[in-house]
Formats: structure tokens, C-alpha cells, sequence
């Protein structure tokens, strides 16, 4: 009896590994092809400065539409783009569409935004990464001041002098470089001070449990504190609702990002809802 439970329990056991391996081997396989097939999109979701009301720039997401498996989350498949390297492609393709993209609305009159594009860690291991960047912008005639770079915590923790070094060749040609995801890696404040960057991204766990009625504001406006006194802006992602607008406000931080204003939408209806989404933030004027 104990042996055949056994048994059982090893088969099930195997069979669990064999759906995760399919999965994650088609993944890893379709990733190679997705980009020939057309199966990814840029999705864009507003960043709007709180003082003005206005959007000043746009985050470019990601979104991946497989043929059989149908619609990927990027949090799936980014990691297992990062492992097989196949993430700079990737980034290069985000790159280039996004700036685009951006010039492309430019041309149809809208206000000039700045273009957020999310840099993984690999990226920055490549030896051609700062000059593909520079490049592209070149190329696509954008000024270095509408283009964004996001990266994570963990990307300057990995090769710091090294990093350090390629942030400061794009900060000195006018790239903004912004600190994504802030406060949920291991952030050191001595280092911190040390990066050449423009913007701290507050976590949006921070933003989630945002109340006027409990103390958990405190993190918030230690985080927004820290940017001023660094001299850098701040930006808070994942605003959902309207209160925590009003006490991001109250609090100075300088943008707000999420769902209250806009989910990542296509580039097309993004231009059609542009000023449907400012008047969002009318009641604060
Ligand atoms: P992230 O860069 O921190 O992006 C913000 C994520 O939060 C996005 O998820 C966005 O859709 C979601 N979000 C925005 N506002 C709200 C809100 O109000 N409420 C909630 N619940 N969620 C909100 P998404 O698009 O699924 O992307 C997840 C992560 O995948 C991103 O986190 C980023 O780390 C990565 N990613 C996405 N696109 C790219 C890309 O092009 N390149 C790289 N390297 N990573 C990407
Ligand atoms: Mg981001
Ligand atoms: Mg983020
Ligand atoms: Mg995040």
C-alpha cells in the first residue's frame, strides 16, 4: 500500500514537472519567434504631473499575444527573457518602437512627452547597449530629453562602476534615467547618492495601501523626502484611486501613474482619450 502511494505520489510528481517544462520550454521557444511573427505590441499608460495636471510622458509596456497560448504576462516571460538573453533583443526592439512612437505623436501635435522604457539588467552587461541608444534616438530624430530609462535596484547592484559609468554617458547626453520599483529591492542609501539619475519611482505596494486614515503614509513621505533632499523627482506608480491622488498631492509628490488615470492602452487610443484622461485631474485645480 505504501509502495503504490508512493508510486502514485511520483508519477503525479512527474507529470507536474512535464506541464511546467512544456510551458516554459514553448515560452522560452516562442520568444524567439515572436518578434518575426508580430505577436508583440507596445501597450502606454500616462505618467501626469500633479501640480499642472498634464501628462508629461508615457511608460511603454510590453504585451505578448501567442498564437496557441494566447495573451503572456510580461512578468512571466521577462524573467525567461533575462535567462536565455534573449531580453536584449527584446530591448532593443521596445527601443526603437517606443521612440517611434514618440516622435510619431510629436508629429500629430501632441504635447512632447517623455517616453519611459524599462531596462533590464543584461541590457546594461552588453557591450553596444549606451551606443544602440544613442543611436536609435539619432535615428529617429528625438531629442535625448523625451527618452526614458527605468531600471530596478538589482540592475546598478550587479556591475556598480560599470553601470555607473554607462548612466553617466547617457545622463550627459540628456537621457533621464529613473529608479523603478523603489523601495522594494535592497535600496542603500548611500549609494543611491551615488547614481547618476534624475527620478525615484515609489514602489507600488507602498501606493496599494495608501489610506488618509492610517499612518502607512509614513513610507510615502519618507520616499519623497529622501528624493528632494537628493535633489531628484518622484513619481508614485500603481495610483488607483482618486484619495490617493489628493494625498499625493498634499504630500508634493511630482507624477502620478495608474489605473485611476488610465491602464496601458494601445498607441492609437492612447491619442484619442489624451484629453480625456487630463480631465481627470480638473478637480485639483
Ligand atoms: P513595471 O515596470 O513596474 O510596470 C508597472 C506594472 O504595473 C505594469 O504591469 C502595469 O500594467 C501595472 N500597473 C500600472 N498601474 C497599475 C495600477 O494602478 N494597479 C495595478 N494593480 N497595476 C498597475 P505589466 O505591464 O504587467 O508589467 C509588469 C512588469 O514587467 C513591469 O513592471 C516590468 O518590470 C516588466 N516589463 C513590462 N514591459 C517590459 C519591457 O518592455 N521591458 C522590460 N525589460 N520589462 C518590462
Ligand atoms: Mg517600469
Ligand atoms: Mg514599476
Ligand atoms: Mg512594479
Amino acid at each position: 500500500e505504501v509502495k503504490k502511494q508512493g508510486r502514485n505520489h511520483y508519477l503525479f510528481y512527474q507529470k507536474e514537472m512535464q506541464v511546467h517544462t512544456t510551458r516554459r520550454m514553448r515560452i522560452e521557444d516562442g520568444l524567439r519567434k515572436a518578434f518575426e511573427l508580430g505577436e508583440m505590441e507596445l501597450h502606454y499608460q500616462p505618467k501626469v504631473n500633479i501640480q499642472s495636471g498634464h501628462i508629461v510622458g508615457v511608460e511603454a509596456l510590453i504585451r505578448w499575444t501567442h498564437a496557441e497560448m494566447g495573451v503572456i504576462s510580461p512578468a512571466e516571460f521577462i524573467p525567461i527573457a533575462e535567462e536565455t538573453g534573449v531580453i536584449v533583443t527584446l530591448t532593443k526592439w521596445v527601443l526603437k518602437k517606443a521612440c517611434h512612437q514618440n516622435k510619431y505623436w510629436q508629429l500629430q501635435g501632441l504635447p512632447p512627452l517623455k517616453m519611459s522604457v524599462n531596462i533590464s539588467s543584461v541590457d546594461f552587461g552588453t557591450t553596444d547597449f549606451v551606443d544602440y541608444v544613442l543611436g536609435v534616438l539619432r535615428e529617429v530624430e528625438l531629442e535625448s530629453r523625451y527618452l526614458e530609462l527605468e531600471i530596478t535596484e538589482s540592475v546598478t547592484m550587479k556591475h556598480v562602476e560599470q553601470t555607473i559609468e554607462k548612466l553617466q554617458i547617457l545622463k550627459d547626453a540628456g537621457v533621464f534615467i529613473s529608479i523603478d520599483d523603489f523601495g522594494s529591492g535592497y535600496s542603500s542609501f548611500s549609494y543611491i547618492q551615488k547614481l547618476p539619475i534624475h527620478t525615484l519611482k515609489i514602489d507600488r505596494s507602498f501606493i496599494k495601501d495608501l489610506d488618509p486614515n492610517t499612518t502607512e503614509v509614513s513610507i510615502v513621505r519618507a520616499i519623497i523626502t529622501l528624493a528632494k533632499s537628493l535633489q531628484l523627482s518622484v513619481v508614485a506608480e500603481g495610483v488607483e484611486e482618486v484619495e490617493q491622488v489628493e494625498l499625493l498631492h498634499k504630500e508634493k509628490c511630482d507624477e502620478v501613474q495608474g489605473y485611476y488615470f488610465s491602464k496601458p492602452i494601445s498607441a492609437e487610443e492612447f491619442y484619442e482619450k489624451f484629453h480625456k484622461i487630463e480631465e481627470k485631474m480638473e478637480f485639483v485645480h
